[in-house]
């Protein structure tokens, strides 16, 4: 089978023929379909994130097809179309595991990082991380859905009720979330790169009532924010944004140092919280929510040959929505 392969931080990924993996006792063989690209495989290819398995197959928002199945694994029929997410696998019997919080579990594996992921024709996953998609979404619109989206979900339950959120960040989390928050009735605020035109044009045409710059203040305060890009910077800013009272959810996106900032723009029960990982449970929330409310998810395919591109064009923030490795 092909594969784009992470020899070593900050090369190249390297297109490879590599066997066809063979499925362990309770995993199925998955033959790849589509593979989103996430901000996160950036920051392995990049070294941001420092503790990969190498040489690594990197991706985690994967829509594929069973083709084979191990010793014990029953849960998918041959044939069914399931998408793959980031959390690969859990322990299930620390203290984590056992009060719904499987996501900060320490001996955790991640796919596409620990675990080899989408970047390829096949892989195999444990079936019980795996989820059934939607039927309304093709392969392609529905493989943002399995990290941005479903991140995204989380990032948002941790913003509870709030009317009025603002996003920082409007790429392939930010234009899910942005949908699933208007359908709820929330007035959702935009902030993008200074200047970042198309994003904010992009913004106000999915829902968002007002769109700007991340450095300026909105025309009204936030009860939350959920910051999507990967600058530390952003957290006082955010937290200048938001009334008393408001959280603001940095989300899931390992961040640059955050600066010191006046205790006057905490106070009044502000908060700041972070987003790790994802629970089975959220994927099973967020999957039912998706086949109820149709996402819009916006796509720009690559062949997966094409890998390193999509990562370039994720770098320079050229993209407009999620990059998608097709393996047709
Ligand atoms: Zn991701
Ligand atoms: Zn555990």
């Amino acid at each position: 089978m092909r594969a784009m392969v992470l020899d070593s931080p900050r090369a190249p990924l390297r297109e490879m023929r590599l066997p066809r993996p063979k499925p362990g006792a309770g995993h199925i063989l998955v033959r790849v379909s589509s593979c989103a690209v996430c901000r996160t495989d950036l920051q392995i290819a990049d070294g941001e994130l420092t503790h990969p398995k190498l040489p690594l197959v990197l991706g985690h928002e994967v829509v594929g097809f069973v083709e084979g199945a191990g010793e014990g694994a029953n849960r998918f029929k041959l044939g069914t179309r399931v998408g793959i997410p980031w959390l690969g696998w859990s322990c299930g019997s620390c203290r984590y595991c056992q009060s719904g919080q499987e996501n900060l579990c320490e001996k955790a594996k991640f796919t596409g990082y620990t675990l080899d992921g989408g970047y390829a024709e096949y892989m195999t996953a444990d079936e019980r991380f795996c989820f059934a998609i939607p039927e309304s979404y093709s392969d392609a619109h529905a493989a943002p859905l399995l990290c941005a989206g479903l991140i995204g979900y989380r990032c948002l339950s941790k913003s509870g009720k709030a009317e009025r959120l603002g996003i920082y960040g409007f790429g392939a989390a930010g234009h899910i979330v942005c949908q699933i928050a208007c359908q709820q009735k929330r007035k959702v605020f935009a902030f993008t790169r200074p200047g970042d035109n198309e994003a904010q044009a992009f913004a106000l045409s999915l829902g968002a009532v007002w769109a700007g710059d991340s450095k300026t203040l909105p025309a009204e305060p936030l009860d939350a924010a959920i910051i999507f890009a990967s600058s530390g910077d952003l957290v006082p800013q955010a937290l200048q944004s938001v009334a008393p009272g408001g959280i603001v959810v940095c989300g899931g996106i390992h961040m640059s140092d955050i600066p010191s900032f006046s205790y006057d723009i905490l106070w009044r029960e502000r908060s700041i919280c972070s987003v790790a990982n994802l629970t089975r449970c959220d994927g099973e929330e967020f999957m039912a929510l998706a086949s109820r409310f149709p996402i819009k998810t916006s796509v720009k395919t690559f062949p997966l040959s094409e890998a390193n591109e999509a990562l370039t064009h994720l770098r320079n923030g050229k993209l407009k929505g999620a990059a998608v490795l097709t393996m047709t």
